[in-house]
């Protein structure tokens, strides 16, 4: 699933293209994967509006358009936005095409999970999924303070509380194994265990690590790609995630899996604590 590094490639590059176009033509293929607003259709909604600006929050894209409307888009696990400078016949999963005044975005998605909403700009924060969003890990007020705070007095594994999107907005699977390796912090610890030094730790690996992921255009693990369809490669610099059986880099220990908030973990019991 594309994560914030991932969300952040894609924004950054359909922003280059498309800011500023207008969007002349919807193309509904499978017409579940968006959402209109009150009784107007998505497409109605959406058709001859010009796209402003390219925002992102978490895991969730949002497409500001004219005249104070928005298109969230959340990735989920397959999702994908492609453009295309030229006219692009849809493929098989392809659910959505917009076609602009230059070139075509598509949006398309094998396990039919990802989803746009179209929703009046002021409401974004406050009627949408984004509202329960907890704080953006990479920006200024994010503070070790600030992480803590967010724990509170939860008593749960440290990988359920980082993928725990109301808790911290962007992170999935592959940064918070990467992240808590990079701390050095075991993911079955319980939170309220931490230490003030071992929060400021966190803190930074999380921000570390996504930094990273930014930097290297994302993982493409399995099948993510930008907006140009081009892949990261973060998954080279992966310590843990993927890794479950082989060699620790740092101590050449055997690193171990488990499940863990339901999803698979993977961690070095020597160097995380
Ligand atoms: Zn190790």
């Amino acid at each position: 699933m594309p994560e914030l590094p991932e969300v952040e490639t894609i924004r950054r590059t359909l922003a280059e293209h498309v800011t500023d176009l207008k969007i002349e033509e919807i193309k509904l293929i499978w017409a579940a994967a968006v959402h209109g607003w009150e009784d107007k259709k998505f497409e109605d909604l959406v058709t001859g509006r010009r796209i402003k600006t390219i925002d992102r929050r978490g895991k969730y894209l949002m497409i500001l358009l004219e005249d104070d409307l928005t298109l969230i888009a959340h990735m989920r696990m397959t999702g994908h936005l492609n453009y295309y400078a030229d006219h692009q016949e849809p493929e098989k999963h392809t659910h959505v095409v917009f076609r602009l005044e230059r070139g075509e975005v598509h949006f398309s998605d094998v396990r039919k999970f990802g989803r746009i909403q179209a929703i009046p700009t002021p409401l974004c924060f406050s009627e949408s999924s984004l509202r329960k969003l907890g704080p953006e890990p990479l920006e200024d007020e994010f503070t070790p303070a600030v992480l803590k705070k967010r724990f509170g007095k939860k008593k749960v594994f440290l990988k359920a509380a980082l993928l725990d999107q109301t808790v911290l907005a962007g992170m999935g699977n592959i940064y918070v194994d990467e992240a808590l390796f990079l701390a050095g912090l075991s993911p079955d610890r319980r939170v309220d265990t931490l230490s003030e030094q071992e929060i400021s730790k966190l803190h930074q690996a999380i921000q570390n690590v996504l930094q990273a992921g930014i930097d290297a255009r994302g993982t493409s693990y399995r099948d993510y790609r930008d907006a140009n369809g081009e892949k990261g490669s973060f998954q080279e610099a992966l310590q843990v995630y993927g890794r479950g059986g082989k060699p620790c880099q740092v101590c050449g220990q055997v690193l171990e899996r488990k499940r863990l908030a339901g999803r698979g973990t993977v961690y070095c019991s020597r160097c995380q604590r």
